[in-house]
């Protein structure tokens, strides 16, 4: 097994992991491996803002899964160049390197800066 495929199945193995408890925070079935914990105990255990944020997540990692499948998992889908490694190990689910992350964050902020300025001269 060459390296790069030793990385991908790691990063499988994770995005797998990582999508059954958040399933499982959820409050339904894990799809990958057997649920470690009853289902219904740790539904009841979590509130719906848990559950929204799990849900958001775990989108996000089935798509890495998706990515990872279609051989495209690890490059960013904003500027196509790879993601770091390290990045990937952090956050193994990123769809989109730093510099394009940051880009829309800022993106966002600022749309956010211009709505409260127009506000203050109102
Ligand atoms: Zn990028």
């Amino acid at each position: 097994m060459s390296n790069e495929s030793k990385n991908i199945e790691r990063f499988r193995n994770e995005l797998e992991r990582l999508a059954d408890e958040l399933a499982i925070e959820a409050g339904e079935p894990p799809a990958f491996t057997k649920a470690r914990a009853s289902t219904d105990e740790t539904a009841n255990l979590v509130d719906s803002a848990l559950k929204n944020l799990a849900s958001g997540r775990r989108r996000q990692i089935l798509q890495a899964l998706r990515r990872l499948q279609q051989g495209s998992y690890g490059i960013c889908a904003d500027c196509g160049r790879p993601i770091d490694k390290e990045r990937l190990e952090v956050i193994p689910e990123a769809g989109f390197c730093v510099a394009c992350q940051h880009g829309r964050e800022e993106g966002a902020e600022s749309r956010f800066k211009e709505a409260q300025s127009d506000e203050e001269y109102v």
